[in-house]
């Protein structure tokens, strides 16, 4: 009854029962490979057909045409690469397995193809910049080279505990749907709490369509600095609950990693939304956006991805249903769009930066109109006001520019202030989180990374954490800033002129790499690479380090993270 999938059937890549015990047990003796969240998620939702008619990793050939035409080579529009990159290329004609983190078999790949990939034309085609600040580009520098494809056999699917009844795969959402009893079904993909204008926008499109509802939040892997999915699905389960209609509405988790793709992106979920039975897709303004770039810019056109669903929609038999922004009417208690609000009315409206920065933030309710009670209810619990938040603040400049005695003062002047500060020294840890690393290009990345990840766990838990290392590579800063989260990292540009870095050298490094004794030194035979567009610059020969840890506290009590 419901909108067939796309190209026709729901791909299923399970195995069971006997077949599956062998395979399991061939699989034990097989080369493996780990797969990163990413082919985890890719993995999980080809393998029930979310991805239809993609039963496999792309191979050249589709790979090709994607990026080039946004079309599988057969020619069946389809917008996104869908691709199992590796460092390692594996053997053609070999079986390989494919594991969880924990080293669960998941999956067997008949390796048929590998192929190199080049990161800046994929960059510029999927996501239309090679700007770091993209949050996929700035991911793709830690894909292996290759890219490999072949028929898979999967074994096993990632198993989820958290709410087990919402997690449900394309077949049993279209059971679901089935069940209500309507052929025209309504997708709304978020990735925010639903707050009333997203439940108005909804409201008005099964009304206008006819239809019915299906609210699919994506929990697979969404903007870095998104709110955690733990707490968006309490909000939706209150939605569910107590104010959509249990008649017409399903609500299902999609474990999506998202592309952060503009146009291409709204395509993509169309497609994935048919082979869940929706016969439209609700799409607004800067849908899939991926924020802006180093100069302040969007990456895409406001306008693009209704403008691409509108001409492709037909192709993938999905009707786009647009909408506008939606403001509030306190007099009259509705809600109206934008445009069309009569002359003179006065209008409210919040927008998510506000949600977070002028209410959460500042530990002020959110008002009804904006939020079912219930919700604000759960969201004051989960976003404690900025200044009991967590930050990190990353410094990088040449050796010896004076980081590491400006992150010390500063130490000090944010828990005299009330902060619990953890100081991650990029020579300091290499005493025990580091151990054992050289200074090689790949080991230093390697350094700066586990201090990344360390400062991501200390500020996800409402730490304050300061890092003092060099990082001389851009594009590792940029994958640092991605893992804390674009609103709580703060880069600290220590701008000293490398004449004065060397005659200070602190540790007598200069020296020695000029005498040629140490290689690959930074500033001096190996590059620095200047932040684009740090949020703080200092200078140390005008500037003593007591001033400069000032001005940073400034400016972190500006932006909240302190007490006024
Ligand atoms: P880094 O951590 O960047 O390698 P350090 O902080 O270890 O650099 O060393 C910087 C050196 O420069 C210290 O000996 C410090 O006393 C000296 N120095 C002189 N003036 C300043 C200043 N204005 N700010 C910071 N450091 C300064």
């Amino acid at each position: 009854m419901l909108i067939p999938p796309y190209g026709g059937r729901l791909m299923n890549l399970m195995l069971d029962g006997e077949e599956r015990r062998q395979e399991l047990q061939r699989a034990a003796d097989l080369p493996s490979v780990i797969l990163a969240p990413r082919a985890m998620c890719d993995l999980e939702l080809m393998a029930t057909g979310a991805f239809s008619p993609l039963d496999r990793f792309m191979g050249r050939a589709d790979y090709e045409r994607v990026l080039d035409e946004m079309r599988l080579a057969d020619g069946t529009v389809y917008p996104v690469p869908v691709t199992l990159p590796l460092a390692d290329p594996p053997e053609v004609g070999k079986d390989i397995v494919l594991r969880n983190p924990n080293n669960v078999r998941m999956a067997i790949l008949r390796v048929e193809e590998v192929f190199e990939w080049d990161r800046d034309r994929e960059a510029r085609q999927v996501c239309r910049t090679n700007d770091g600040r993209h949050p996929l580009v700035a991911e793709m520098a830690s894909w292996g080279r290759y890219y490999a494809s072949g028929p898979l056999k999967v074994l096993n699917l990632p198993s989820h505990q958290d709410f087990p009844a919402l997690r449900k795969n394309a077949a049993e959402v279209r059971a679901e749907l089935e069940e209500l009893g309507n052929t025209k079904v309504v997708a709304f993909h978020t990735r925010t709490p639903i707050h009333r204008i997203h439940e108005e926008i909804t409201r008005k499109a099964v009304e206008q369509v006819g239809a019915n509802l299906l609210v699919q939040p994506v929990v697979g892997m969404t903007r870095p600095g998104d709110m955690d999915h733990y707490t968006r699905v309490r909000t939706y389960l209150i939605l569910k609950d107590k104010y959509y209609d249990p008649r017409r509405t399903v609500l299902s988790l999609l474990p999506l990693a998202v592309r952060h793709a503009g146009p291409r992106e709204a395509v993509w979920h169309a497609i994935i939304r048919r082979n869940f039975g929706a016969t439209h897709l609700i799409v607004g303004r800067d849908y899939a956006s991926a924020g802006v770039d180093s100069k302040g810019r969007l990456f895409f056109g406001s306008l693009e991805a209704q403008e691409l669903m509108r001409a492709l929609g037909p192709h993938v038999g999905v009707t786009m249903v647009p909408y506008e922004e939606l403001v509030y009417l306190p007099d009259e208690d509705r809600y109206e769009v934008e445009g069309q609000v009569p002359p003179g009315r006065r209008t409210l409206s919040i927008s998510g930066t506000d949600v977070r920065n002028d209410y959460l933030a500042a530990g002020k309710p959110l008002p009804n109109w904006f939020t079912r009670p219930e919700v604000a209810e759960v969201l004051a619990r989960a976003f404690p006001p900025r200044h009991q938040q967590g930050f990190c603040i990353w410094f990088t400049g040449l050796p010896s520019s004076g980081k590491s005695t400006i992150a010390e003062v500063l130490a000090v002047l944010l828990m005299e202030r009330g902060r619990q500060v953890t100081l991650l020294d990029g020579d300091v840890v290499r005493t025990h989180l580091s151990k054992g690393l050289g200074f090689s290009q790949q080991d230093r990345d390697t350094n700066i990374l586990r201090i990344g990840f360390v400062a991501s766990e200390i500020a996800r838990h409402h730490g304050a954490v300061i890092s003092s290392a060099v990082s001389p590579y851009r594009s590792t800063r940029d994958q640092v800033r991605a893992m804390v989260g674009e609103d709580r990292f703060i880069v600290v540009y220590v701008n000293t002129p490398i004449e004065i870095c060397e005659q200070r050298d602190v540790k007598g490094y200069y020296g020695r790499a000029r005498a040629g004794e140490i290689h690959g030194f930074t500033g001096v035979d190996d590059p620095y690479e200047a932040p684009a567009n740090p949020e703080i610059t200092l200078t140390t020969t005008d500037c003593t380090p007591e001033q400069n840890a000032q001005r940073i506290v400034g400016h972190m009590r500006e932006k909240g993270f302190l007490p006024a």
